[in-house]
């Protein structure tokens, strides 16, 4: 998949099984509110008080019109009219005076929300199990949850206030409208309809045609590609295929146009059909009103009300129905969210506290299989090793190496079989404790962008400050190079950051082993760390490790049997299978699959040295 080109692919599309829940609504209310209450409060305020404003200003424009029309009849002082001017001032400083603190309160609430959020995701991260990460399902929702955390939240509760606000712009004016005639509010509000039903729906409509038309224009963008691209050029003129392309790129585009036309051509017949019926309905309540000022009993004041209030009422549905359109769409990403959030957490202090060094391992029986999977990747396996020894696991990729590390590290629990240490069964022990025991070089090694001081006590990041710790960790690693840096073992490192000392791949590794030295523990797992190097600079590191690793327990996994070879013991895997075991001069004498692998590589490793 990864080898299409970036626009080839197809795009992630949402989780069609997410559904959304009314009890997720109240959920967010409850984020927002403990994210910030002051700002919740304030926001909320503002805006409800805003949206009674436009009534506040109709009522007032109408009093105005009205006293001015009285004026006119010599009816009215001045001072009235500068009473009436005052108070729709104070209207408009008011109005703006909300808007001002809504906005800022808006944005703050936003901030801690997003921060909040945040660290939730972050937390909850943090506490889920390494399955959890290796599970698309998971990972995805993980991903999806904290690329959106800064707009989803903020625009549920910004939707919902904008609803309630809704309701009170709706009901205050609807209370002005009314007193103009009982049928009003409801000619005008049903006028409102038609036209917010027609965008939402072709709102739809072209999102849909959207996505119908997805895969014709990624085929229709590679073909334009293909025809702009450097590498390619040379190839396309020696063919000469370029009115080929140029052909099947217009038909794609003829195709578009043909849906785009037929879409437009009924929205804009439907969208004039309803603004008709609108009109029809308007005026059929102006005539109404009309007949009432014929009778005397309506003011100017009172048909500006009309008037204007026409406007403020469509204006508010068409928000009112978009905002629930759109609460909706928000919520589902909440449901993500809190779905993300509700997974379980793994305790990884529950159980008995371990203390002391491990001298011994056992693996009785030990069968795997990944969650949600049917598959045994590791069946019936036994083996023992005690302190002093190094184990080597042998098999080709996907014979569950790492599978047995993930076990042995308590990353993973064994779904059969028992694993046994110092002959207890490890589960009655919190993972976190028996961890404390265990150090590792994964062949994916971290790389951290900090200081290599950091990127070496992170194993123990207690001991920071442990200036003599971290020295000999380094020496021993063979990454006393570091300390030759500029600002020493504070240099920070790698590209991403101002400042950074990129290191080679084998000066990075180096620095793993030197974590992997830092924390002092009893057992040492080496998943494939010396990948990186040459056979001669594998052998020597390995070598060494030997010597450091004896009062210990060392697991190495590596395909190289000259490094294999060192070890006590020999496991070889197929299948989830351990079908050999023993030492290196053992197995060569069984002449079964190692010595026939290790005769493989023995005389090829021969001629790459007479190369060297
Ligand atoms: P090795 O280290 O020997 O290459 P692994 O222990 O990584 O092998 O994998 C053993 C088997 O388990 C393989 O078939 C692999 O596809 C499967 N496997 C590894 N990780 C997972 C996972 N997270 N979920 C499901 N299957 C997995």
């Amino acid at each position: 998949m990864t080898d299409l080109p970036r626009h080839m692919r197809p795009p992630r599309e949402p989780d069609p099984n997410i559904k959304m829940r009314p009890a997720d609504l109240l959920e967010t209310l409850k984020l927002v509110w403990q994210a910030s209450p002051r700002h919740a409060v304030v926001y909320a305020a503002t805006s409800l008080l805003s949206s009674a404003l436009p009534a506040a200003n109709l009522y007032i424009g109408k009093l105005l019109l009205d006293e001015v029309a009285r004026a006119a009849q010599g009816k009215v002082t001045y001072q009235t009219l500068l009473t009436l001017l005052a108070v729709q001032v104070s209207l408009t400083v008011l109005g703006s005076l909300l808007s001002t603190l809504n906005s800022a309160s808006q944005q703050l609430l936003g901030d801690s929300l997003q921060h909040s959020v945040s660290r939730r995701i972050l937390d909850k991260a943090s506490g889920l199990s390494v399955e959890s990460f290796e599970n698309a399902e998971t990972y995805d929702k993980l991903q999806q949850a904290y690329r959106e955390v800064g707009s989803r939240p903020l625009g549920v509760a910004t939707q919902l206030v904008g609803l309630a606000g809704a309701v009170v712009t709706l009901v205050s004016v609807g209370a002005l409208m009314t007193r103009l005639g009982f049928w009003v509010l409801p000619l005008v509000l049903l006028a409102s309809l038609p036209s917010v039903y027609v965008s939402n729906r072709y709102g739809i409509e072209t999102y849909r045609m959207l996505r119908r038309q997805t895969h014709d224009s990624r085929v229709q963008n590679y073909l334009g590609s293909l025809l702009t691209s450097d590498t390619l050029v040379k190839e396309v003129r020696l063919f000469g295929f370029e009115p080929y392309l140029l052909g099947r790129w217009r038909e794609y585009y003829l195709g578009f146009r043909r849906q785009l036309e037929g879409m437009v051509r009924q929205r804009s017949a439907w969208g004039f059909a309803a603004s008709l019926t609108s009109a029809l309905l308007i005026g059929l309540a102006s005539a109404l009103i009309l007949r009432r000022a014929a009778d005397g009993q309506i003011s100017v004041g009172d048909f500006s009300v009309f008037v204007l209030g026409i406007a403020q009422v469509q204006g508010t549905v068409s928000g009112f129905l978009n905002g629930l359109s759109g609460i909706y769409q928000n919520l589902l990403y909440m449901r993500n969210l809190f779905g993300f959030l509700e997974l379980p957490d793994r305790d990884l202090d529950a159980g008995e506290i371990w203390h002391g060094e491990i001298d011994t391992i056992e693996f009785q029986d030990v069968g795997f299989r990944y969650p949600l999977t049917d598959r045994d990747v590791l069946k019936g396996v036994n083996f023992t090793v005690r302190r002093g020894e190094a184990l080597a696991l042998v098999g080709e990729n996907g014979a569950g190496k790492t599978t047995i590390v993930k076990l042995l590290t308590r990353l993973f629990e064994p779904t059969a079989g028992r694993i046994l240490l110092n002959g207890l069964d490890a589960q009655r022990f919190s993972p976190r404790s028996v961890q404390k025991q265990m150090s590792i070089i994964f062949q994916d090694f971290g790389q951290y962008q900090m200081s290599a001081r950091e990127n070496v006590a992170l194993a123990e990041i207690e001991r920071l400050q442990d200036e003599q710790g971290v020295e000999s960790a380094v020496e021993r690693a063979g990454a006393s190079y570091v300390e030759t840096l500029p600002q020493g073992l504070d240099t920070p490192l790698g590209r991403l950051f101002q400042g950074g000392r990129q290191l080679s791949g084998g000066q990075w590794q180096r620095l793993a082993l030197a974590r992997l030295y830092f924390r002092d523990s009893s057992v040492l797992v080496f998943d494939e760390p010396t990948a990186a190097l040459d056979a001669r600079a594998e052998f020597e590191t390995m070598a060494a490790l030997r010597s450091q690793a004896r009062n210990r327990i060392t697991f190495l996994i590596s395909h190289r049997f000259s490094t294999v070879r060192l070890a006590d013991k020999i496991i070889v895997l197929d299948g989830g299978i351990v079908t050999e075991a023993g030492s290196h001069s053992e197995l060569l004498a069984l002449g079964g699959k190692y010595a026939a692998l290790y005769n493989l590589q023995a005389s090829g490793y021969a001629g790459e040295l007479e190369k060297a």
